[in-house]
């Protein structure tokens, strides 16, 4: 069953272009398949998105057999069977669902090896005769997805999963390849001991999500803000997370009610009513999903756009996992956390009730970790993947709101001392009110019974609000110079570190964030636009194949491979078939209709220009087209000479439109442009601005709003040169 890798890589690679339509392998997935191929058993922690399904599929096709896929969740199984068969994979499930006869059927078809890919769930293994019958069907390989499943470590801990160990044993020629998105060392270890893997190929992916923008906002209305937050996403798919099943109605009542497509989902509806909204979220019927973290693994959709925390999750395990289901199709998406520090003592209550000593201490340390990172103002990024031990090597992830935001460094040491002088003059036995009323040199009764506007801090922070006082505080808090103890009225204490802040032998720094710069941030400024007129009638399209192939919309084309279409607007098939995503299968079932769409959309929009292919995509190798070269460079030849883009296009007998094309590009690649020439300064200043207040990157928004006084191509050079601007 072994495979000769020699032979077999140009097989690996077209395997990849035909089947799958993808022109580059993702980190680490070359490897897996290779060592697979070789009969290699593999581990591979692997972070949502990272495109491990590629990592079992494409080898079932290159080797003899079935290949026996476990997934925990029958719900998820027919999605992917309808996404593994849209590539033209002869894939099937097994499951409950089926009937007696659909089973023999199946068993049938599997012995006469007529099946590339079986999808299981892990209790079939302990059903009586299953394993035996197995024995008698050519298996290729084992795929355990979501291995996480059998360790009680994991937080998703089955007991069915327990039953896969016999596998090894029973199966000893063929390869075991075990996946998931979330192991830790420990977990790790536990898995590859459980499964019984023989010196599996281990794989410890980057848990770095670099398409996510991480933000965190303080939690006020969090109603309106989300509504807010939502007017910016017009019509994207996303979900909105809560704790508790009531505020999910209200929630979703509440959208409703504000004319948002919004949906409820939690444990307390019936199973044909979470069904039915997670159908409809699917297949993009419904934009918004309001949640509780019931609704979970069982989401496959790969163009979630944003997630939303409207409450502080307990962990950031659960934190990750759940912002982790935004932009699986590596797209850019949201995730946002509202934060007040009012969700602490509800999530502490939970915790308080649960009896074993040492569980409640630890889930104790996880909340801290959620709410120092929330508080703390360090990257997002860096402070999530330290969580999991790994470290962010970068200064700057360019993609969290700290990191975006202007971020000014100042010293509150001489107000950490004033704080932290008042609990230690009170012997560390009041909390984080009263202290504060202390330093502010408060009027209140508690304040004259104990006698504490006698001690020598007492009124010392008159010069400042509460408000900042309480933000000394929680800064302090999330430094570790204090600590909260006690309860159900925690108090606060000095650490080691707020001891020496105290005696001067630390500074105290805070990081302060500019609110009006952040707000102007666009989400994923490192990301390529893309048409957005273009997309909708794209994604419409798709809608409509979707419904009648019953299948969801992302299994036709992802986001990804739609956005793709946007930027270099293929109206050929042999232009299509470029695309990533786009297969051999898909192309003959949607080729002609996405190109239509798209030639259409074209003879409408005479002004748009093609963009050369190599210049918007990175993972295509590279086909150097001389000519458009050429073309580009005559420009650029003219503009030095002084002349402006009207005059080079009556020159060269080209339209405006290819010009600006053409200027686009020589701004992008760096090449010095005497922008001013191109466009006159006030009006660059205006285009910016437009750019900065519709925040979007599409041109039609920014030439709709500015009223006939900027022209298409205006727009596009300077959104260029604004894009320049920001390396
Ligand atoms: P995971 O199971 O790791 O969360 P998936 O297997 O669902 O990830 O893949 C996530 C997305 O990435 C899918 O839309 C998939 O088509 C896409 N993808 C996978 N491999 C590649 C690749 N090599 N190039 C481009 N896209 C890919
Ligand atoms: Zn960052």
């Amino acid at each position: 069953m072994t495979h000769n890798r020699q032979n077999n890589k140009h097989e690996i690679l077209d395997t990849l272009k035909t089947v799958f339509g993808f022109h580059a392998f993702r980190p680490n997935q070359e490897e897996i398949v290779k060592s697979i191929l070789d009969g290699r058993d593999v581990f591979a922690a692997m972070p949502t998105g990272g495109g491990k399904s590629l990592c079992y599929q494409l080898p079932s096709r290159l080797m003899n057999g079935t290949a026996i896929i476990v997934s925990p969740l029958i719900s998820l199984m027919k999605d992917q069977v309808d996404a593994a068969r849209q590539n033209g994979i002869a894939a099937a499930y097994m499951n409950s669902s089926l009937s007696s006869q659909e089973v023999t059927e199946l068993y049938r078809a599997l012995r006469n090896n007529r099946i590339e890919l079986l999808y299981i769930a892990p209790e079939r293994f302990a059903m009586l005769g299953f394993i035996d019958t197995l024995k008698s069907v050519p298996v290729s390989l084992f795929a355990i997805d979501e291995a996480h499943c059998v360790s009680e470590w994991g937080h998703d801990f089955r007991p069915d999963y327990l039953s896969l160990s016999v596998i090894p044993n029973i199966f000893p020629k063929v390869p075991i390849a075990a996946f998931t998105a979330t192991a830790t060392p420990k977990v790790q270890e536990d898995i590859c001991r459980k499964l019984g893997l023989r010196a599996p190929f281990l794989v410890r992916a980057s848990f770095n999500r670099p398409n996510l923008y991480y933000q965190v906002e303080r939690k006020t209305q969090v109603e309106t803000q989300i509504i807010e937050f939502l007017r910016g996403h017009p019509d994207e798919p996303g979900i909105i997370y809560r704790t508790t099943r009531d505020s999910v109605t209200d929630t979703a009542d509440f959208l409703a009610r504000n004319g948002i497509k919004a949906l409820p989902y939690h444990a307390g509806l019936s199973t044909d009513i979470r069904d039915k909204n997670q159908d409809a979220f699917n297949r993009d019927e419904a934009s918004v999903i309001v949640a509780t973290i019931a609704f979970g693994m069982g989401i496959d959709k790969s163009n979630v756009r944003f997630v939303v925390h409207a409450d502080l999750p307990k962990n950031i395990e659960g934190y990750y996992q759940e912002t982790g289901r935004a932009g699986r199709d590596g797209e850019p998406a949201h995730c946002l956390l509202f934060f007040g520090r009012g969700d602490i003592p509800k999530i502490r209550f939970f915790i308080d009730q649960i009896a074993d000593d040492t569980e409640r201490s630890m889930s104790l340390d996880k909340l801290n970790q959620v709410v120092k990172f929330a508080s703390h103002n360090v990257c997002r990024r860096r402070q999530l993947l330290g969580y999991f031990g790994e470290e962010y090597p970068a200064d700057n992830c360019g993609n969290c709101d700290i990191c975006t935001g202007s971020v000014e460094q100042f010293d509150i040491t001489r107000d950490a001392q004033i704080i932290m002088s008042a609990v230690s003059r009170t012997q560390e036995r009041f909390g984080i009110g009263h202290i504060v009323d202390i330093v502010t040199g408060a009027d209140t009764k508690r304040i004259r019974e104990l006698q504490h506007d006698m001690i020598k801090t007492y009124g010392a922070g008159k010069d400042r609000d509460k408000k900042h006082w309480r933000f000394i505080v929680d800064e302090l808090i999330a430094q570790d110079a204090l600590r909260q103890e006690g309860e159900p009225y925690p108090v606060l204490k000095l650490t080691e570190k707020g001891q020496n802040a105290l005696y001067g032998r630390e500074q105290v720094a805070a990081l302060k964030r500019d609110a009006e710069k952040r707000k102007g941030q666009t989400k994923g400024g490192i990301f390529e636009q893309y048409d957005t007129a273009l997309f909708e009638r794209l994604r419409s399209l798709r809608k409509g194949i979707a419904e009648e192939e019953q299948v969801p919309p992302f299994v036709v084309f992802s986001d990804k491979t739609l956005h793709e279409m946007c930027r270099c607007y293929p109206a050929t098939l042999a232009d299509m078939r470029k695309t990533s995503g786009v297969g051999d299968s898909k192309l003959k079932r949607y080729g002609d209709a996405f190109v239509s769409e798209i030639k259409r959309y074209l003879s409408e929009n005479p002004g748009i220009t093609i963009p050369e292919r190599q210049a918007v995509s990175f993972d295509r190798p590279r086909t150097t087209e001389k000519k458009t070269g050429e073309t580009v460079e005559e420009t650029y030849r003219l503009l030095t000479k002084g002349m402006s883009m009207e005059e080079i296009a009556r020159e060269r007998n080209l339209s405006q439109s290819t010009i600006s094309g053409h200027i686009e590009k020589l701004i992008k690649n760096g090449r010095d442009i005497e922008i001013d020439r191109i466009i006159e300064p006030a009006k660059r200043r205006r285009i910016e601005e437009l750019f900065m207040t519709t925040k979007q990157w599409g041109l039609g928004a920014v030439v709709e709003q500015g009223e006939d006084a900027v022209a298409y191509e205006e727009a596009r050079i300077v959104r260029a040169w604004m894009e320049r601007k920001e390396v």
